[in-house]
């Protein structure tokens, strides 16, 4: 396995439209990877993500705005929250 530090949820839900647009480097694109195949609460997330993107066509900045971005972290943090 790697060395590389943990991804935390907040942080994929930061860098999951980077990963869309190819816009990680390689070793964030790994870590992203790496939380993907530990965190099915984020597979779920990029799944639903790519299904919008085939409705819509493409990614926009404004498809992605803080508000959704912040939305996303309250059901992060609701989750963690009924786990704990
Ligand atoms: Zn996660």
């Amino acid at each position: 396995m790697t060395t590389l530090p943990e991804m935390p949820c907040a942080e994929f839900v930061e860098r999951v439209t980077d990963h869309l647009e190819g816009a990680l480097s390689i070793e964030d694109e790994q870590r992203l990877q790496d939380h993907l195949a530990a965190c099915a609460k984020c597979a779920h997330y990029l799944q639903q993500l790519r299904d919008t993107l085939e409705l819509t066509g493409e990614l926009r900045e404004d498809d992605v705005t803080p508000e959704m971005r912040g939305e996303l972290r309250d059901v992060f943090a609701r989750w963690r929250a009924e786990r704990s």
